[in-house]
């Protein structure tokens, strides 16, 4: 007997682009999308309208053991014991579906994050890309066969972990979707995610397409929910033996400490302050296009954005100019208007972050070049802002922001230049522009960064690896190093009875 009338469990959604679509609103547990135990819900809102799109169940800690429950089930009884080549199949089954869905995933995006509709399809093309490749490696795990002399047999062999808890941010939903549950899966792991509360729409949708690819019920379960009740719930789960992170710092090393009860294999991918350096013997028309990408593709909202740009003295107010007018020159508003560069910020939250962020900068004494106010009035975009002549020490220069603002200051020397990019707790990457290989090599080799790009910014592939230094991270997402995150190794020795001659 029901006292209360039920939210739907799919709800005809009709894009700004015109096109209707049917989304999940329940939980995605086992196969199914349910209601939560206790029929919480919230609102999911359209960042660039500040209207809501559909209301989504939400996942309280009863959830999680259910769905704990389904994972360890799927994965003892099937995921991890099917022929590698199964795992293989249904994740090509699975990128050939994300690139079937491109435009409605793409959109979906766009409206629930705020991002331009040509962010999200560059999003959902790195997806479907990844997803293919980890099905490449899903039969290609090797062990080793280990010379140990003549007395054993010894050999090691790498196998899944378990349940794996996955906690993902706003910034890329799906794309982060893509990154933690490829490599989980092309090693034999089941998965339950939690999307961040503000953009859950495309991996419940995107459910349905784990569905359809043959990925069995319970391998990829998916809990909308809060952070403090479903993600500190995963973490300290006992039957969760991983947890994957994508978030702030903070929030990182909280999780960090919450997984240490049972000792979990954590892995981080957080923050960042990351250094943009631009040569004077660069391509300087090139380096400006590349540095303005590095920090206001996304709407600012990517973890590694080149947030600190060095401008070597010769050229300073040169490229300092041209920046101004490039960055003036990029539109923004509608993310579903095709002329838009840039799309509204994720949340009410994050544009008076971003805002209180300019506010300090101001009063720190930078010189503001362009921008430093919002678009419009209903939506919550940011104009894309310069700050320049700021100081090392300056919070602008130090902390996050995770929004379309960049500071630039001068350097003259390669030394000086390298002090300045290192000067930060975090070190995810680094972006160096210049037309002297040499000077590219050397300060690769110096900076300390997970990532280095050389004329070029925010620059990713599917098989190269992705992750921080310092307080920016552990661990890496993508390429071959993202699979040892989800594997054990166990070392097997034989003692070889000889027969006695
Ligand atoms: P957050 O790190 O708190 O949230 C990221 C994810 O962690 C979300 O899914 C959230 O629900 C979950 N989470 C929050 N508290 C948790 C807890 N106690 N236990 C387990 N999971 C928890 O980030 P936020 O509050 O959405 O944004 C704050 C700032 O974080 C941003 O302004 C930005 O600077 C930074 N951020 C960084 C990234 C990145 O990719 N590095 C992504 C998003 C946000």
């Amino acid at each position: 007997l029901r006292l209360y009338s039920q939210a739907p469990l799919r709800v005809p959604i009709t894009l700004p682009n015109g096109f209707t679509y049917e989304q999940p609103t329940g939980l995605f547990i086992n196969g199914e999308f349910v209601a939560s135990k206790q029929q919480k819900t919230f609102d999911v809102i359209n960042p660039s309208t500040e209207e809501k799109i559909t209301t989504v169940y939400k996942a309280m800690e009863d959830d999680v053991d259910v769905a704990v429950a389904a994972a360890k089930k799927a994965f003892e009884t099937k995921w991890s014991i099917v022929e590698p080549e199964v795992r293989a199949k249904a994740l090509f089954n699975l990128a050939d579906l994300v690139e079937k869905n491109q435009e409605t995933l793409a959109a979906i995006e766009s409206m629930d994050n705020g991002k331009s509709l040509f962010c999200a399809r560059g999003d959902v093309a790195l997806v479907s890309k990844y997803l293919r490749s980890c099905g490449g490696w899903a039969d290609k795990i090797y062990g080793n066969v280990i010379d140990t002399g003549k007395d054993h047999f010894t050999y090691s062999v790498r196998e899944p972990l378990g349940v794996c808890g996955q906690i993902i941010p706003w910034n890329f939903p799906l794309l982060m979707w893509s990154w933690k549950i490829g490599p989980a899966l092309a090693t034999g792991n089941t998965v339950v995610l939690k999307p961040a509360e503000t953009t859950p729409l495309s991996a419940l949708f995107a459910s349905q397409l784990c569905q359809e690819a043959g990925i069995p019920a319970g391998v990829v379960n998916i809990l909308p929910g809060s952070g403090r009740v479903v993600g500190e719930k995963l973490s300290a789960h006992p039957d969760v033996k991983k947890i994957a992170f994508t978030g702030s710092t903070a929030t990182g090393r909280h999780i960090m400490k919450v997984a240490a009860d049972t000792v979990k294999k954590v892995t981080l991918e957080l923050g960042g302050k990351s250094p943009n350096i631009v040569f004077a013997d660069a391509d300087l028309d090139k380096a400006v296009k590349n540095i303005a990408f590095g920090i206001f593709f996304n709407s600012g909202e990517v973890c590694c954005a080149g947030s600190r740009i060095y401008i070597q003295d010769t050229v300073y107010e040169d490229v300092l100019q041209k920046l101004k007018s490039y960055t003036e020159s990029l539109k923004v508003g509608d993310p579903f208007n095709e002329d838009n560069f840039q799309g509204a910020q994720t949340s009410d939250k994050q544009l008076h972050k971003i805002l209180d962020y300019v506010a300090v900068a101001k009063s720190e004494g930078a010189r503001l070049v362009t921008g430093g106010v919002r678009h419009g009035n209903k939506g919550y975009f940011v104009k894309p802002t310069v700050f320049a002549d700021v100081k090392e020490d300056m919070r602008i220069v130090k902390e996050e922001v995770f929004g379309p603002i960049v500071t630039v200051s001068k350097f003259s020397t390669v030394d000086e230049v390298i002090a300045m990019a290192n000067n930060s707790q975090y070190g995810l990457a680094a972006g160096i522009h210049t037309n002297d290989i040499n000077k590219a090599i050397d300060v690769s080799n110096r900076v300390k960064a997970g990532t280095v790009w050389v004329n070029t910014y925010n620059n990713f592939h599917q098989s190269v690896p992705f992750g921080g230094f310092g307080q920016s991270g552990i661990g890496r997402e993508m390429g071959e190093a993202a699979l040892s995150n989800y594997t054990q190794t166990k070392s097997v020795r034989i003692a070889i009875d000889k027969p006695i001659r």
